[in-house]
Parts: C-alpha cells; sequence; structure tokens
C-alpha cells in the first residue's frame, strides 16, 4: 500500500468514525475567560519537555493570601472564567485547598488542577469533589517505559495510582498527553488503556517550545504528515468510547482563518513572580502585557506581547514563526503550504450521547 493510499484510507475511516460524533473546533470568544494561574514552579519530577523557565519565572511560592488577593482581582468575571490551578506541581503547594474553597467563594466558572499525579498534602482528602470541576492528570506514555524516560522513574506508577484514587472519590478526571517524537508511537495504544478507567475528557496537546523543549532544538516535535495522519484518528477512537477529547489544530486548512487568542479571547498566564501573558508561547520571554503589582493588574510598557499579536503574515501565528519556524513549508512560489493556527485553537470531538 502506498503511503498516498494509507492517507486516504485513514482519511475515510476518519470520516466513518466522526459520522457518530460531533468534531468541532472551538472558538475564541471575549465572553468567556481562563486564568492560567501558576501558585509556584517548584516541581518534584524534571521532565524532559518541561515548559517551566524557571530564568524568567523564578522559583517563589506565593502564600495562600497573596493567591486569594490575586484571584481577587479577577473576581470581577469570575463567573465566566475558567480557572486552572498551575505549577510545578500545584498539589506541592500546602495550601491548595485553601486556594480552591477561595476559587469557589468567589464563583469562578469551573475549578481545575493539572498534577502529575503525586497528590501531595493528601488533597484529595481536603477538597472535595464538590469544589474541583477537574482534576487533570498528566501522563506521557502508554507503558511505563515511555512515560518514566519521559517525566521521571516510577512516575507512571504514581500518576495511574492518583487517579484511581480520585476517581473512586469520585472526581471527574481528565487526561493529558504531551505528544513528542518520543511517545507518539504508543498514543494508539491510549484508547485500550484509558477506556474503563472513567475518565471523561482527554487532552492531546503538542510540546510548547518554551522552557526545557527550547533547547532540543526542536528535535521534539513530530512531522507535520505524523501529527495530521496520527492524532485525529487516535483522538476519534478514543472519544467513540465515550470521552471528550481535545487536540491543539495547530495547521489551518486553506479555507479556515487565522485568529490570534491575543486579540479575539481573554486568557491570563499568571506566574508567581508576577508576570502575566496572554499567549503562552511568548512566555521564554520578558513580553509579558501585565504585571500583578500591590495586587493590580498593570498594563506593561511597550514593547510587548500586544504589539505582535496584530501582525498579519502569511504564515499565521507570528510568534510560531519568530520561535518554531521548523513547523514550516513552503510551495515554490513562496507560499506557505499551511497557515500554523494559534497554539490555543482546539479541536474538540464530542460523543454523541446515545
Ligand atoms: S512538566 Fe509539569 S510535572 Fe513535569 S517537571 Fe514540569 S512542572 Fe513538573
Ligand atoms: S500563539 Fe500566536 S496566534 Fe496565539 S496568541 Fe500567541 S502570538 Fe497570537
Amino acid at each position: 500500500m502506498t503511503e498516498t493510499t494509507r492517507f486516504l484510507l485513514i482519511l475515510a475511516s476518519q470520516r466513518n468514525a466522526w459520522d457518530s460524533m460531533k468534531k468541532q473546533t472551538v472558538a475564541f470568544s471575549k465572553n468567556s475567560s481562563n486564568l492560567f494561574f501558576h501558585i509556584l514552579t517548584k516541581c518534584n519530577l524534571s521532565c524532559v519537555h518541561c515548559y517551566i523557565n524557571k530564568e524568567q519565572h523564578g522559583d517563589n511560592t506565593l502564600d495562600i493570601d497573596t493567591i486569594k488577593d490575586w484571584l481577587n482581582i479577577f473576581s470581577n468575571k469570575a463567573g465566566r472564567t475558567n480557572l486552572i490551578f498551575l505549577g510545578g506541581e500545584p498539589t506541592l503547594h500546602k495550601d491548595l485547598h485553601l486556594a480552591v474553597k477561595e476559587a469557589k467563594h468567589l464563583g469562578f466558572k469551573s475549578v481545575t488542577i493539572d498534577t502529575n499525579g503525586y497528590l501531595f498534602h493528601d488533597i484529595l482528602d481536603k477538597v472535595s469533589c464538590k469544589d474541583i470541576d477537574f482534576l487533570s492528570f498528566s501522563l506521557d506514555g502508554a507503558t511505563k517505559k515511555t512515560n518514566d524516560n519521559i517525566r521521571g522513574e516510577g512516575s507512571y506508577d504514581k500518576v495511574m495510582e492518583g487517579l484511581k484514587k480520585a476517581l473512586l472519590k469520585n472526581f471527574s478526571c481528565s487526561m493529558i498527553y504531551t505528544v513528542s517524537d518520543m511517545n507518539i508511537h504508543e498514543l494508539e495504544l491510549m484508547p485500550d488503556l484509558i477506556t474503563g478507567l472513567g475518565i471523561k475528557r482527554f487532552f492531546i496537546q503538542v510540546i510548547g517550545l518554551r522552557g526545557k523543549s527550547s533547547k532540543a532544538d526542536g528535535t521534539l516535535r513530530v512531522s507535520k504528515k505524523t501529527w495530521l495522519t496520527t492524532i485525529p484518528e487516535v483522538a476519534g477512537k478514543i472519544a467513540s468510547h465515550g470521552i471528550i477529547v481535545t487536540y491543539p489544530k495547530v495547521f489551518l486548512l486553506k479555507n479556515e482563518t487565522f485568529q490570534c487568542a491575543g486579540s479575539v479571547a481573554d486568557n491570563y498566564f499568571v506566574f508567581p513572580n508576577g508576570r502575566v501573558y496572554q499567549c503562552p508561547i511568548c512566555e521564554d520571554f520578558a513580553l509579558h502585557s501585565y504585571e500583578i503589582r500591590q495586587n493590580e493588574l498593570v498594563a506593561t510598557p511597550k514593547i510587548n506581547e500586544k504589539d505582535l499579536f496584530g501582525l498579519t503574515i502569511p504564515e499565521g501565528c507570528v510568534m510560531n514563526k519568530m520561535i518554531q519556524p521548523q513547523n514550516l513549508s513552503y510551495s515554490r512560489d513562496g507560499t506557505p503550504d499551511h497557515q500554523i493556527a494559534c497554539c490555543m485553537l482546539k479541536e474538540e470531538i464530542l460523543p454523541k450521547p446515545g
């Protein structure tokens, strides 16, 4: 079978599978907001692709009073804001449970904790499934060998143990699989691994070239061809088991319009040194749009990431062209083969109710 035939067969099987599911691009909206709150940068693991850059974001841990003050900065739009607690490893924060309760009290639309599964400080005993909308567990391989190679010895067992414990306590759980050339070969094993566990959502992430992965010279990222032939197919298989699957769009089709989330959405990536970004791939640079000073959100002077958001180039995302041009390709006349979508543009596959 030629590569082209294989590609066409994959597309045909995707079309059949999608007949029983709903696939949609999640449009950006100013009416809803996302607050990605890094309450510390410390972590017990040292993943190969870790995106945390302590040179840019320091290594301090916010105390609980500061966390509450900073949550209050965003409380005027809490009802339309999804809050995600991040680190480092957020459960290393001894007062995470108090932060969660404050978030609930302020009325955030949803509260999520992203965790590597170690669940420090008995967090599951200190918050209830009513306090948290999602606990999101990171796993980067279907086997111990591959996952632990990326995330560290013993991390596979810990994340699976933590996930099962959380499910037993009725927490809504999701899983995040960050795809790289070190683990893409095991993505197709994931439907069998997770079916029946009881997770509700599965997120496929692309390696963001920041933090440690930026030093890997782009070699961790999978090729365009591998991405387009593998990700939608596996996502469809997982969704066919009743799990909502989300993955980044990455490559826009010819008829799709490029939009920069920095201009048309309302996202905040807050770090414990007070920097607030609107674009995650700017995080390796001092290009943040805002800073938190004396518990107020203050706009930073030019030049910052906001100055990039309005720039229009044929390749799509300006930051992508500057820091990860390896995923661009051109036809003979110099036209880009694809526009690169905003890194926050997602495809979502919703299983149709049965
Ligand atoms: S990727 Fe997450 S779990 Fe891994 S070292 Fe970085 S902060 Fe820790
Ligand atoms: S990833 Fe690109 S398109 Fe998205 S917010 Fe950043 S600069 Fe804009």
